[in-house]
């Protein structure tokens, strides 16, 4: 067993709720994810015991409050390998991480450039781009899903390189599919095509090592909230001399060096990215986070997820009129653990309503990410289940049961 998901669940209080008058069944961690006691206590503790504004202050709750925050930005940038924590930018989530992006490098962009995204996108790694497109005139292109509707089309990438786009944004993970996209070698192709490459991380960050010197991305994006983490905190990533080289997009306190009434300079790295008040607690309880993810060790997180991918294919697989959309067989390692799914004769808002009678929440839609699920996998919505560190194979059990549930609910024949 790659981790003891029993013990661990025992770390987190909101799984011992009752809901509906069952105990809580969550598979919605592509959505967000539950947290620790310890992540709570941590948060708690700042406020209880050191909570002032961080940088200024001469006293000493400031000085360990300001302490903490950037020993949350070391652990961060220990986790994924960057240099140091001059890298890590602290923003909302990868959404606003991905805005940043596109904002701060759309600067240097002219009409005519071309954006190279995948059909494979998050809302947030598709219409900040949109956006940017509609205000430079540049181009928005897209690299397709392979016929196999699960991973990415790595011949028609190399074809749409050919058009030397200036940016790459890719997703690492989709959160519809599960895939793991090669993003090492999508950042090798692009790169040989002089393109700056971004990489959405959201969904590959919480489940498996990523490491960015191997992966030779310049940027790199994911929200704390999706890996036991609070709300409210997300990281951009970049190597440090891109990160010079750019102008900060948000102006105000803390990102100055000095400010005149005509001019300002820059703080250096990375508060020049972080106008304003900081969501100090958010960055102190992402650090507990990370502690708690290393204590597990992702590859274990990751062979977690395995086990019970592995495990759910099978059972579902016996389910007649169910359809796992995805990657299936012996490709299962190449996805994280989330599942979309569709059941012949049941609109997933009625699955996902009444796998709630049944204390087992999961998400039904198009997961913000609509041209994947209308376009590509023709479906107007689908029902998905995602997996994490607390979850164990009694709770796929679960999920079989409340589909024979749906079946019999919707009279559904087998
Ligand atoms: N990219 C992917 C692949 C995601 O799954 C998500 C969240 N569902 C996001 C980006 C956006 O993350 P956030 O809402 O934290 O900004």
């Amino acid at each position: 067993m790659a981790l003891d998901a029993e013990r661990i669940r025992k770390d987190f209080p909101i799984l011992e709720s009752v809901y509906n008058g069952k105990k809580l069944v969550y598979l919605d961690n592509a959505a967000t994810t539950q947290k620790p006691r310890q992540v709570i206590d941590r948060i708690s503790e700042y406020y209880r015991t050191y909570n002032a504004n961080i940088h200024r202050g001469m006293y000493a709750i400031s000085v360990k409050a300001t302490e903490e925050y950037v020993r949350s930005k070391e652990m961060a940038a220990k986790f994924i390998n960057a240099g140091s924590y001059r890298e890590i930018i602290y923003t909302r989530n990868t959404t606003e991480s991905l805005n940043v992006l596109a904002l701060a490098l759309g600067e240097k962009l002219s009409r005519g450039d071309t954006v190279l995204i995948s059909t494979m996108e998050h809302h947030s790694n598709i219409v900040p781009w949109q956006m940017l497109a509609r205000r430079k005139g540049i181009a928005l292109e897209y690299v397709d899903v392979a016929e196999d509707k699960s991973s990415l089309d790595m011949e028609g990438l190399k074809a749409k390189l050919e058009r030397k786009p200036k940016i790459v944004s890719m997703t690492m993970a989709s959160n519809v599919l599960g895939t793991v996209n090669d993003a090492k070698a999508i950042t090798r192709l692009a790169h040989g095509a002089g393109a700056t490459v971004i990489l959405d991380g959201a969904q590959h960050v919480p489940h498996m090592r990523t490491d960015v010197k191997e992966l030779g991305c310049d940027f790199l994006a994911f929200s704390s909230h999706k890996m036991l983490g609070p709300s409210g905190i997300g990281v951009l990533y970049g190597k440090e001399e891109l990160l010079e080289s750019m102008e900060p997009v948000l102006g105000g306190g803390d990102m100055i060096r000095s400010v005149d009434f005509q001019s300002s300079t820059w703080n250096e790295l990375p508060w020049k990215f972080e106008a304003g008040t900081s969501n100090i607690e958010g960055g102190i309880g992402f650090g507990a986070a990370i502690e708690y993810l290393n204590g597990i060790g992702m590859d274990n997180v990751k062979a977690h997820e395995d086990e019970l991918t592995a495990y759910a294919l099978k059972r579902f697989s016996e389910i007649k009129g169910m359809k796992v959309h995805g990657l299936k067989g012996d490709r299962f390692g190449e996805r994280i653990g989330v599942m979309s799914f569709s059941i012949d004769g049941a609109h997933p808002h009625d699955i996902a309503q009444v796998f709630d009678s049944e204390g087992i929440a999961i998400r039904a839609g198009h997961h913000c990410a609509m041209p994947l699920v209308t376009s590509v996998l023709n479906e107007d919505s689908v029902a998905r289940m995602s997996f994490y560190v607390y979850n164990g194979k009694e709770d796929i059990d679960k999920v079989v049961d409340a589909v024979r549930k749906v079946k019999a609910v919707l009279k559904i024949k087998d």
